[in-house]
Order: structure tokens, then sequence, then C-alpha cells
């Protein structure tokens, strides 16, 4: 048996060996694929859940450094969909079927902002005779707002911990009180805490980011025991403070390629979590989504923002479907995701099976 098929047969995978995995080559990443292929069919079967992605308003508190909605960038043109926009979405997505949907927008800490996600957390409920499943992506808050909305009815939630190496983190991100590493973390937490459905995710090909470093990403993931996770790779963005470090880069390619890899071992080492195949992908590779869906992923997020604003959420250069309207999106998913093998679970919330088995009393 080769080094690497003694490593993809391990139960637990140690530091060492994941760095090993994420160096492999083109001949051993195929095996490293087909391994977590495998794990997918076998632990959360080859079904894709929907989550229609609602980019409600890029209007953001927060500077990250490698992100095109950031605060400091004046050119960006900012936008807040009404609520009705946002229902009018939601409705959309039940009508089409979609199980959940996905709130998610710049960052804002406020009383109207708690009692406006709450407020459109139970607008959903309604309009879907109770029935989408809500996922909300709106960064770190106090946890009795996040008590608030799990009570609202949102059930899952995605805070991308975006680098779990503290310095790294801080190379990254302003060095202060609005930035915080430590409140990042803990708002992972509370999150739990609070009782949602816990996702988190990294960025993959930052710059100054090592191998070492994603390794530890992953490890950070099983150890927090996360139920979902979000990653994919970073690209930059002209108007952001990390774009002087575009040279440091690794190719494109190459940071396409390192996601897979990450993705395809964290399905071998978290094998009944739900693994969503981040837009990234397929701002690098037009069909980079699919192919993770085919060695790992199994949550997709098509974007069903109403398409005037989509050329607003421009996180990084590229994004892909800023063209597009959400009917669009839905003919051209079906299509693709049939063809990466993978059957689609319409209706349903599709929620973490770890999740469950954890919830289950011994
Ligand atoms: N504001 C919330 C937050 O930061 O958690 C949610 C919205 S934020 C735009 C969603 C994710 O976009 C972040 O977690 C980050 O990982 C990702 N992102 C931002 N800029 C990016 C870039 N240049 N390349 C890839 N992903 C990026
Ligand atoms: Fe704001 Fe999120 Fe972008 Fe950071 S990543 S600037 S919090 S929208």
């Amino acid at each position: 048996m080769s080094e690497i098929d003694a490593i993809l047969n391990k139960e637990v995978l140690s530091r060492e060996e994941i760095i090993d995995l994420l160096l492999t080559g083109p001949e051993d990443r195929n095996k490293l694929y087909a391994r977590a292929a495998e794990i997918k069919t076998q632990y959360v079967g080859n079904v894709v859940y929907f989550r229609g992605l609602i980019e409600f308003s890029n209007i953001c508190e927060k500077d990250c450094f490698y992100c095109g909605i950031r605060k400091s960038n004046k050119k960006s043109q900012r936008y807040n969909l009404t609520d009705d926009e946002i229902l009018d979405a939601a409705r959309f997505a039940w009508e089409s079927n979609y199980g959940s949907v996905v709130l998610q927008g710049g960052e804002l800490e406020s009383p109207a902002f708690t009692s406006r996600i709450e407020r459109l957390v139970r607008g959903i409920k309604a309009l879907s005779e109770d029935k989408l499943g809500i996922t909300l992506s709106v960064g770190e808050q106090a946890p009795d707002v996040y008590k608030r909305w799990f009570d609202a009815g949102a059930h899952r939630y995605l805070l991308r911990i975006e680098s779990s190496n503290r310095e790294l983190y801080y190379r990254i991100h302003p060095q202060d009180k609005t930035h915080g590493f430590e409140r990042r973390l803990q708002a992972l937490y509370d999150l739990r805490e609070a009782g949602f459905q816990l996702g988190t995710g990294v960025m993959i090909g930052l710059p100054f980011q090592t191998t070492a470093d994603l390794a530890d990403d992953l490890l950070f993931m099983k150890e927090l025991d996360i139920d979902m996770c979000g990653m994919g790779p970073y690209i930059e963005h002209a108007d952001t403070p990390l774009w002087q470090f575009r040279e440091q880069l690794l190719p494109l390619e190459e940071r396409f390629n390192l996601a897979l890899k990450m993705i395809a071992i964290l399905r071998i080492m978290m094998k009944n979590i739900n693994i969503a195949s981040a837009t990234a992908l397929q701002a690098i590779d037009p069909i980079g989504r699919e192919k993770a869906l085919k060695i790992g992923a199994n949550i997709i997020m098509p974007n069903i923002t109403p398409g005037a604003y989509r050329n607003d959420y421009k996180l990084y250069e590229n994004k892909p479907c800023t063209d597009e309207e959400a009917a669009d999106c839905k003919n051209c998913l079906e299509a693709r995701i049939h063809m990466s093998g993978n059957k689609i679970g319409y209706d349903e919330w599709g929620d973490s099976l770890h999740f469950k088995v954890k919830d289950k009393p011994a």
C-alpha cells in the first residue's frame, strides 16, 4: 500500500498527514478526491441541498483587509434591500422548492438591525407556512441577539473564522476592538449555546498563509466540532489593502486546487457534516462548484439576490453570475448538478446529519 493509500484509510489524521495530503501532486490528489467522494456517498449520500442566498445589504461597519465591501472602500456603491424585496426573494425560493434561504450581509450591530433581522426571520417563516429553513450570516453579535434570532426561527449560522491562526488573522484584519480574534472565536461558542447549527470556514490561499496554517484550520474545525463548513479560495480585490500583496499569491489555479483538497480532506475528517461549495470556486473555474460537489461538498447556495444589486455585493474580482436573475440561476444549476452525479434535495432542509446525531440523547 502506498503512503497516500495508508493515510487515506486512517480514522484520525495527524497534522503531518494533513499537510502531506495538502501537498499531493496530480496522481495522489485524485486518490484523495476518490476517497472523499466515497465517504460522501456513504455518509451523506449524493444529494445536494439548496440554500437560496440573499445578499441583502453591502453596508458594513467592519474593515477586513480582503473584502471589497469593507467600510473604507469608498468606491463601493452601497445598497440595502427593502424588507419587501427580501421577502420576495424568499418567496421565490419557497415557490422554487428550495428548502432553505441564507440571509447574508455586512456586519452591523444595533438594536434596529437586531429587530430587523428578527422581523425578517419571522416574515420568511410566515410566508412559507413555517417550512423554509433559515441560515443567517451577519457576523459577530451579542449572545442575546443570537438567542432572539434563533427563537424567531433561524436555525443555522455561518461565521467564518477566516483563519484560525491568530497572527495571520491580524495580518488580514485591523488590530482593533472591532476586529478582535477572541471575539470572533467567542461568537462561535455563543452561536452554539444559542442553539444554532454551527458553521464556520476559512479563506484558502491568503497572502502569508502556509500549508501548516491550512492543516491547523482543518484541525480547528474538527476540534470545534462544527456542523457545517463554508470555505473557498481567497480572491484579491483591487480596492482593498491586501491587493498590494497580489504578487505573493499562489496562481489562481493552485488556490483552486488547494480549496478542493481542503474540502476533500475535511469530508474525510468530518464525515457527516454539511460542506458548502463556495461561490468563489466558480469565480476561478466555470464548473468549480460542480467539481467540489463531486469530491465532498453537499450544499450549494444559488444566488437569489435581485439582479440589479448583485454587482454591488462585490467581495472579490470576477464574482460570477452578477448579470443574472434568480430564475436563470435555477435552470443553469439544475443541469450542472445532475452532471456532477448528484440529485437535488428539493423541499428539504438538508440539515447537518452531524448535528442531528449529536442532538440525540445517549
Ligand atoms: N459580514 C459577514 C461576515 O464577515 O461574517 C458575512 C458576509 S462576508 C462578505 C462573507 C464571507 O465572504 C466572509 O466570511 C469572507 O470569508 C468572504 N470573503 C470576503 N472577501 C473575500 C475575498 N476577497 N475572497 C474570498 N472570500 C471573501
Ligand atoms: Fe464586512 Fe464581512 Fe466584508 Fe468583513 S468580510 S468587511 S465583516 S462584509
